[in-house]
């Protein structure tokens, strides 16, 4: 976030903008239900008011803006054998990241909750959806003591502090993207006879329990067929685990989707009815598109990498481009700078009016907008490399 904008958020003090029991995500979604209900009706955003309220603009709000979602795999295992791919990192360098996230506002959501419009729409008023997202159920990321509480060093225990040190700031969110059983996971986070206990503690908990396939087999050779088992047998056997985990978010292993395109349908969409995919995620990519950005595409969803030192390569570029999505606050309208209007989408999820602000964008201006094509290469580059890694 750029000091402007922490400064108004600071200045309207943690009840108005930030926390409160007014933000709670359940609060917000039983108060805005009327709301959305009159939203959902499919107001085209040129009957919108012409122009966003005074506060929205003073924070810069772009509700399609870029939204950051990060991929971990696990923190300090292997004793301090870090990897260069950002595969295991060093706790100290999850909680820089996490402290750089606090400061620039940036307000942690499960992934499903991004393209559940009443849950994105509840981000409070100038803060920068992020969603951190943890791959293969490793035990770094949730480790239980003997005496059942969460180790402090663990991904889910350095999460859990934050919660506690930050409250409504930084609420309990985090998506898990578990295996049943795969070759770099015996069971799910590792700890026999506590996979249960854990997997349901993640959902009781608030945060987000989902697919990463059945075996975590690369895809590419897959037909419809072994693509559905694959998506299938994840939900079907984490369920005997967790039967409340919502599994309608997948990332693809290893990034690496099947080269017959035709069969990406059956990832989103189960021909025989059993699961459902709100969007599929791949791996080593930029930041993504949100939902009401006509750019999305909910089988390709980027995610960032930690490979040493490109978290805050990505930071450091998107708060400075002022390219990030920033809440205006209220749910029942988008607000959008003049001059992204061309990338609003028709089909929006919600169908949301649309109210705009400040110049419409020039040539120039618009060009900039564009992904940055020279990254993406290096990261596409990367993933080929490191199609080994788990
Ligand atoms: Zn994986």
């Amino acid at each position: 976030m750029n000091t402007k904008r922490l400064t108004l958020l600071l200045a309207a003090g943690s009840t108005a903008a930030i926390g409160g029991a007014a933000f709670s995500l359940r609060t917000v979604d039983k108060s805005t239900s009327s709301l959305f209900a009159t939203a959902n009706t499919g107001v085209a955003y040129a009957q919108a008011p012409a122009t966003a309220s005074p506060e929205a603009i003073k924070l810069k709000a772009n509700e399609i803006g870029r939204i950051p979602i990060i991929m971990y795999h696990s923190v300090d295992e292997k004793g301090g054998k870090y990897d260069k791919r950002g595969l295991n990192i060093p706790g100290t360098a999850f909680r820089k990241h996490l402290d750089m996230m606090v400061k620039a506002g940036w307000y942690p959501m499960n992934a499903r909750d991004i393209y559940i419009p009443e849950k994105l729409q509840a981000v409070p008023a100038g803060m920068t959806p992020v969603v951190l997202t943890f791959d293969d159920a490793r035990g770094s990321q949730f480790w239980m003591k003997p005496d059942g509480s969460i180790a402090p060093n663990c991904i889910l225990g350095i999460l859990e502090s934050y919660h506690k040190k930050y409250g409504e700031k930084w609420p309990r969110a985090g998506t898990f993207f578990a295996l049943p059983k795969s070759s770099y996971n015996p069971t799910p986070f590792w700890q026999a006879g506590l996979e249960a206990k854990k997997c349901q503690w993640l959902v009781a908990n608030g945060y987000e329990l989902s697919n990463h396939s059945f075996a975590h087999k690369n895809m590419a050779p897959m037909n419809a067929a072994q693509v559905r088992e694959a998506v299938w047998g994840c939900v079907r056997d984490i369920r005997k685990l967790a039967p409340n985990a919502t599994m309608d978010t997948f990332c693809v292993p290893y990034g690496s989707y099947p080269k017959d395109k035709s069969t990406w349908g059956v990832i989103l969409n189960d021909p025989q009815g059993q699961y459902k995919n709100l969007v599929a995620f791949k791996a080593w990519g930029d930041e993504s598109f949100a939902p009401g950005d006509k750019r999305f595409n909910p089988k390709e969803v980027d995610r960032i990498g930690v490979d040493p030192g490109y978290f805050e390569h990505v930071f450091a570029r998107l708060e400075k481009a002022g390219k990030l999505y920033v809440s205006d606050g209220n749910p029942s309208t988008m607000t959008v700078p003049k001059s992204w209007q061309d990338f609003v989408s028709p089909n929006r999820p919600g169908k949301l009016p649309v109210v705009f602000y400040g110049q419409a964008a020039t040539p120039k201006a618009k060009a900039k907008t564009k992904p940055a094509t020279a990254a993406k290469k290096k990261t596409a580059a990367t993933v080929a490399k490191t199609m080994k890694h788990p």
